[in-house]
């Protein structure tokens, strides 16, 4: 457990963008004085909104791809429902747990910002704005194709898709194209459906850092 004494610095955020340096002055049981200095915008928003719309996976694999995806800058989460998926729903405890997981790895990796994780929706019921990518081992399109659309439509928000571990259905797929959304493949092997949503997010939002 991390143990602060007065005169520590902290820093502090408020989950929806705004942080500020502070100065412990008292800490009592269960609570923590912070005298803050001015209170600004953080700095390490991504500069490209990305959804990540991941199927419902089983244990705690989601729990995974949402502390992997808010270090990397995602900017919330839509769990889907899918055809193949693993479990049937999300419980309100999973659904605390991976709020929880999002506040934790915020504060972590020091962004201002925490991810909102919203209730799961049916594939087909899912609504994005800007780009969406669906990923499949079987596409037509690299991540190459991918990141040069993503750099040429730059500040556009973007849909991340990926499947269950038994992967979508074909139809699954020829609904999502035929909406509007880009097939993707990462790479020639095939990954895990918790790594999927991580290799994706990376390639297009850690070059953009750079
Ligand atoms: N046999 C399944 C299929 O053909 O889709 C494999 C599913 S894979 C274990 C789980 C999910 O991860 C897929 O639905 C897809 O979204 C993503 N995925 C895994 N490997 C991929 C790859 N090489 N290219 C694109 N997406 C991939």
């Amino acid at each position: 457990m991390l143990r602060v004494t007065p005169g520590s610095t902290v820093r502090a955020f408020d989950g929806n963008g705004n942080e500020a340096d502070g100065i412990v002055v008292a800490v009592e049981s269960g609570r923590v004085l912070v005298e803050l200095d001015k209170v600004r915008e953080g700095g390490l928003e991504a500069t490209i909104a990305v959804t990540i719309a991941v199927a419902l996976l089983k244990g705690d694999k989601l729990s995974d791809v949402v502390r992997h995806c808010t270090e990397l800058g995602a900017k919330e989460f839509a769990p889907i429902l899918a055809k193949r998926r693993d479990v049937p729903g999300l419980s309100g405890n999973k659904l605390d747990r991976l709020r929880r997981v999002a506040r934790e790895a915020a504060k972590q990796c020091g962004r201002a910002v925490v991810p909102e994780v919203f209730e799961p929706v049916d594939l087909a019921a899912l609504q994005w704005s800007g780009i969406a990518l669906v990923a499949h081992p079987h596409a037509q399109g690299s991540l190459a194709d991918t990141q040069r659309e993503a750099a040429s439509k730059a500040h556009e928000a973007i849909t991340i898709i990926t499947g269950p571990e038994g992967g979508f259905t074909q139809e699954e797929v020829g609904e999502l194209e035929s909406r509007g959304a880009l097939g993707v493949r990462l790479g020639a092997r095939v990954l895990r459906a918790e790594t999927a949503p991580v290799a994706l997010l990376a390639a297009l939002l850690v070059p953009e850092a750079l």
